[in-house]
């Protein structure tokens, strides 16, 4: 097969996250962060085997943050081509992907209309994604650019999942749905684990918990997905770091006018200042809140456990929902290093089919393995999910189909 450098672009909303894979080799040619776009004290870290910069600089904007990572792809130092043409495919993480996309796109004139379309939906997310793209049409305009979309693996969920208890005029009026999110990684953990089962992807009924900095868990039947806990927004569903998940909506009416609190407040409310953050008072980060349980510090403990309650409750519902289930899957940052929250999620789930093994939990190594016991009717896994890879192979594809 034949190897090319595909780079891999994910713009936040003041950040700009991007890897070089030589594929299909899978080799990380380079990769960076730059954080703060926008603001005074922007950072850039730049990475290739052996070597790590780091700069603080101003950078205005995504399209300057993208010149500058152009420029450090060409350095003699820290680069990893002469030309940029050596890039031929270029891959965008894109969140927003509406009801029109259910896979990754060469993006053209038209994906860009929609895309555009679409920033309503996303407004904080979208609009920084075609920023990038915009910028990374000038700078790699020699190669294939792709899109792939975190909701592209949901636009399988039905309608009876879809839906929310409002008036039907806003769905169809102002696409207000479910729509989910991180799709990319419930795609992928839920293939590898028909593979490691020796099934069919399109024969496999899985549960993909997908426990990140944002988390959501998803029922896959038949390979396709079929509910999950994200909705129309990233805000819906399990605890995450700083996000609140499910509320009652009434507590916001209350916020609002018991307290005062206006709409900002509110978004700040439940997008920064709650999740696991919020109940702990500690920190959004599962290694930090690990350190305070092993102390003995209750409010620590407390907030894992309602992270698991709720983890808990979404993987019952989802078991209901797919009536058999072969397995569940844990991945990313939480899924894939935290054997506690594995272990109070599915406690007490034997009547389920479901028996973890323990001590396979505790490993550490391999980290994708099958940590149930041999006699599980229901496996469960921990598959280690690489968004950014599986975009690239997505753009390493259209390229092989262009040069042909
Ligand atoms: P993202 O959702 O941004 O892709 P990750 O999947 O890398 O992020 O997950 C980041 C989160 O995972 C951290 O905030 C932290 O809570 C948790 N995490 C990452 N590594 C560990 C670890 N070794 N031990 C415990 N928690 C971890």
């Amino acid at each position: 097969m034949q190897s090319e450098k595909i780079l891999v672009i994910n713009c936040g909303s003041s950040s700009i996250k991007y890897k070089v894979f030589r594929m299909p080799e899978e080799n990380i040619l380079a990769s960076g962060l730059m954080e703060k776009i926008g603001e005074e004290n922007s950072h850039i870290k730049h990475q290739v085997p052996g070597k790590i910069f780091e700069v603080n600089i101003i950078i205005k904007n995504h399209i300057e943050g993208l010149e500058i990572i152009s420029k450090y792809l060409r350095d003699k130092n820290l680069g990893v081509v002469e030309n940029v043409k050596e890039i031929t495919g270029v891959g965008h993480r894109v969140v927003h992907g509406g009801e029109g996309f259910n896979r990754s796109v060469i993006i053209t004139e038209e994906v860009l209309k929609k895309i555009e379309e679409y920033k309503n939906l996303a407004p904080l997310h979208n609009p920084h994604n075609l920023a990038g793209i915009m910028a990374s049409r000038k700078l790699f305009s020699g190669s294939t650019q792709v899109a792939a979309f975190d909701t592209a693996f949901h636009t399988t969920i039905p309608p009876v999942a879809y839906l929310y208890g409002l008036p039907y005029c806003l769905y169809k009026d102002s696409s207000i749905r479910r729509y989910g999110f991180h799709g990319t990684s419930h795609r992928y953990v839920s293939r590898r684990s028909a593979e490691l089962m020796g099934k069919d992807k399109y024969r496999v009924n899985v549960i993909t918990c997908h426990l990140g900095n944002g988390c959501s868990i998803t029922a896959v039947k038949d390979g396709h997905s079929i509910d999950t806990s994200m909705g129309f927004t990233p805000l819906e569903g399990l605890i995450m770091g700083t996000r609140s998940g499910d509320i009652d909506p009434g507590i916001m009416f209350y916020l609002a006018e018991k307290m005062n609190l206006d709409f900002k407040q509110l978004n700040n409310l439940l997008n920064k200042e709650s999740g696991l953050l919020g109940l702990s008072g500690i920190s959004n980060d599962f290694r930090d809140i690990s350190r305070e349980i092993k102390k003995g510090n209750e409010r620590a403990m407390l907030s894992l456990e309602v992270f698991c309650y709720r983890m808990k409750k979404y993987i019952g519902a989802y078991l209901a929902v797919l009536g058999k289930t072969d397995a569940v899957i844990f991945t990313a940052g939480i899924g894939e290093n935290v054997p506690l929250v594995r272990k109070k999620s599915l406690e007490n789930m034997e009547n389920f089919g479901i028996i973890l093994d323990e001590e396979k939990n505790n490993a550490t190594i391999p980290k994708e393995r099958e940590i149930s016991r041999n006699n599980s009717p229901v496996k469960v896994f921990v598959i280690p999910t690489d968004e950014e890879l599986r975009i690239a192979y997505d753009t390493y594809q259209f390229v092989l189909k262009r040069e042909h």
